[in-house]
């Protein structure tokens, strides 16, 4: 039987990345974003991983419908029911999967626990279609964080601010000047799906396709960035823009905003 894989083998650049990963789930678990296993993390690896060598006793974890586009793709991924916060050095709660050539399932090739305990995130499928989506339009978006950011979240249970993403958009915008510098595109609204449906797949890929961050109505945030470092920025910028919002409404008065002069005057500078 091969030795299973140790760090050591993954080689620097996807040591890098896992890094980051690391770097990031920490974050998002002091900022309050991922509580037990709430939260999950990809990267596509794919055009840096693909030396890694499957080892030939691997099982392979099958999946139903998965798009023809997978086969032979790899990822680094959290696992099933693990904890972000687990994902500090040795990283215990990731694990980097290989989805066979014929896209009938994956195979573990590397977790710190080793590859037969380990099995990918339920929101795998979500993940996948993102990244599938990302590299036929934009090969430079590798990475998807998807946590709880709490005023983000509490926003999407607003009744007129949670329907709405073009107002939701407009007012976080008016927030503070990073919020429209940061978050160009905006954030689009998934009406709420059953977590780790296709449904809420499909609803995600739609709009990231237009939006930086997509929030998932009474659940959670998703963003893709070049890295996860990236992505994170994107959700966090996002979420000071919502925090700012409720904390006047919680005053009791309307926030002002930046005017449109002034979102203009912005959207000149920075050439948005
Ligand atoms: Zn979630």
């Amino acid at each position: 039987m091969e030795r299973a894989m140790s760090r050591e083998d993954l080689g620097e650049d996807v040591l890098r990345e896992l890094d980051k990963v690391s770097e990031v789930a920490a974050h998002l678990w002091e900022r309050g974003w991922a509580e037990r296993n709430g939260g999950n993390i990809s990267v596509d690896l794919t055009a840096i991983a693909d030396r890694l060598p499957t080892t030939p006793d691997a099982v392979t974890v099958t999946m139903k419908d998965l798009p023809r586009e997978a086969g032979g793709r790899t990822l680094f991924v959290t696992g099933a029911g693990e904890r972000l916060r687990d994902l500090r050095p040795p990283m215990r709660a990731g694990g980097i999967v290989r989805f066979d050539d014929a896209a009938n399932g994956y195979r573990v090739l590397w977790s710190a626990g080793g590859p037969s305990g380990f099995r990918a995130t339920s929101e795998l499928p979500s993940h996948l279609r993102i990244h599938l989506d990302l590299s036929s339009r934009n090969g430079e978006h590798r990475a998807v964080v998807h946590c709880h950011p709490t005023d983000l979240l509490a926003l999407s249970h607003h009744p007129r601010f949670g329907i709405d993403e073009e107002l939701l958009t407009r007012t976080l915008w008016a927030m503070l000047p990073e919020v429209r510098v940061f978050v160009p595109s905006g954030i689009a609204i998934a009406p709420y799906a059953l977590p780790g449906s296709s449904v809420l797949a499909e609803l995600t890929v739609e709009g990231l396709r237009k939006a930086d961050v997509v929030l998932w109505s009474k659940h959670g945030a998703v963003a893709m960035g070049g890295d996860v470092r990236e992505a994170f920025d994107l959700i966090d910028v996002a979420e000071k823009g919502a925090a700012i919002l409720l904390r006047c409404l919680s005053a009791g008065y309307d926030p002002v905003g930046l005017s449109d002069d002034q979102l203009r005057e912005l959207e000149r500078k920075f050439d948005l």
